[in-house]
Formats: structure tokens, C-alpha cells, sequence
């Protein structure tokens, strides 16, 4: 009789990863999408001082679209890019607003490379509840940065304090990149 193998560790696996990345939380986010809505649609807001975006997450806003950092990330630095308007897909978008969304998933891809060295991205977007959208009625992209065995260095960490220090620690250093963006529409 064969022997079972050993699982073996990979050289992906015992590499030094740059960034540690954690997952936890999406299991509070999974209970609170069960839970009644009592708050408004998190991407629709009026004016919001700077402090008041941090405390949201949002790095960017223009007039046809915002981007904010997740919340509840499937890895560090996640990012969503949506319109302003409230709406619930792609094909309800005027010209403009797709374009500069366009322009601003670029963005974020541009300076995620620059700033974290991810070796991989998954960008794309979930379109009703049936397609895993935890906010259907106003459609979003997601930018995932990944990196070579991310999955292998998940970590439990149970602390809503760590949680919310890593999401504004990661928020501060990419607030710079979303200052100024130039988006000129032809
Ligand atoms: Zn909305």
C-alpha cells in the first residue's frame, strides 16, 4: 500500500510576502448583509469634509464617480471604482460617466502597482445579488490586487481595533495617489 504524501510547502508558499493580508472580517460582512438595512447606500452622499471621507474610506470623488477602499477586503488595498449615480448596471451609465470610470479603474491599477508591487489583479464587477453583489442596487467595480501565494498568509486576527488601524493605515498611504487625477473627456 502507497503511503499518503505529505503535503509539501512550495517556494511561493515560504517566500517573504511584502504584505500581510487578512480576510476575517468578511464573515461580519456576510451576518451584516443579513441584517435589516437601517443605512443609506454607502456610495451616494452629498458633500463630505476630508475627515468625514477617511471615516468612509473614500479617496477620490468627482462628478461622475467616486473611489473608495473596502471595508471588507478579500486582500489589502482593495479597491471599488462607481459612478455616483445610483444605479444598478452598466448599461444605465451615460458616456461620460463611463469613461471616467474607465479612466479611474486604470488609476487604480496604475498606482496599486506603484505603491504595493502586486503581482496580479482580479478586476471586475458582481451585478445583482445572485452574482455575489453585496451592493446591488448601485453597481461597482472591484480592483483585487493579489500577489504570488497571498492566499497561504491569511491570518486570524479577531481585533476590530487591529481592523480598523490596518484599513486606515492602508488608507493614508494611498490618499496621495488619489489627490489630483487629470481626466480629460474628448
Ligand atoms: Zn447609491
Amino acid at each position: 500500500m502507497v503511503p499518503p504524501r505529505k503535503p509539501r510547502t512550495t517556494p511561493s508558499e515560504i517566500k517573504a510576502s511584502p504584505v500581510r493580508l487578512w480576510a476575517p472580517w468578511r464573515s461580519a460582512y456576510v451576518a451584516s448583509t443579513r441584517a435589516p438595512k437601517d443605512s443609506g447606500c454607502i456610495f451616494c452622499f452629498d458633500r463630505l469634509t476630508a475627515r468625514q471621507k477617511r471615516q468612509r474610506l473614500i479617496l477620490h470623488t468627482n462628478q461622475h464617480a467616486l473611489v473608495m477602499l473596502n471595508r471588507y477586503p478579500y486582500t489589502s488595498a482593495h479597491l471599488m471604482v462607481a459612478p455616483r449615480r445610483h444605479v444598478a448596471s452598466p448599461e444605465l451609465l451615460e458616456r461620460d460617466e463611463r469613461a471616467v470610470i474607465d479612466e479611474l479603474i486604470i488609476h487604480c491599477i496604475k498606482e496599486l502597482r506603484a505603491a504595493m508591487r502586486p503581482s496580479g489583479f482580479n478586476v471586475g464587477a458582481n451585478l445583482g445579488r445572485s452574482a455575489g453583489a453585496g451592493v446591488a442596487d448601485h453597481m461597482h467595480w472591484h480592483v483585487v490586487p493579489r500577489w504570488d501565494g497571498d492566499s497561504n498568509y491569511m491570518t486570524t486576527i479577531s481585533s476590530v481595533r487591529v481592523l480598523s488601524q490596518s484599513l486606515e493605515q492602508c488608507f493614508d498611504s494611498l490618499a496621495p495617489r488619489f489627490k489630483a487625477i487629470d481626466i480629460t473627456l474628448s
